[in-house]
């Protein structure tokens, strides 16, 4: 069960972040375009803040999908993905 919450807060996390991020490149940029010079400086600061969120969930997407892939059935050893109940070769059931 804890392992289930944790996958679910993860990919939630990962959403946000993403959400955020092209959120706040999107309004960075479109403030930095229609805002004075004099202040658009904080808008340019906000735009790279959303690229550091968005860097940070697509490394987060590729570890995450790099885990996903890691136990083998124990009867033919094919590779077996976390969310699969049983083999896709043999049909054995992962535990
Ligand atoms: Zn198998």
């Amino acid at each position: 069960m804890p392992k289930r919450r944790s996958k679910l807060d993860m990919l939630t996390w990962i959403i946000t972040e993403l959400i955020i991020g092209i959120g706040l490149i999107v309004y960075g940029l479109y403030a930095t375009i229609n805002a004075l010079p004099a202040i658009n400086v904080l808008y340019i600061v906000l735009a790279s803040l959303g690229v550091c969120f968005l860097l940070a969930s697509i490394i987060q997407i590729l570890v995450y999908r790099k885990k996903k892939i890691k136990k083998f059935c124990s009867k033919c050893g094919e590779k077996i993905k976390k969310d699969d109940e049983f083999c896709a070769k043999c049909g054995e059931k992962v535990e």
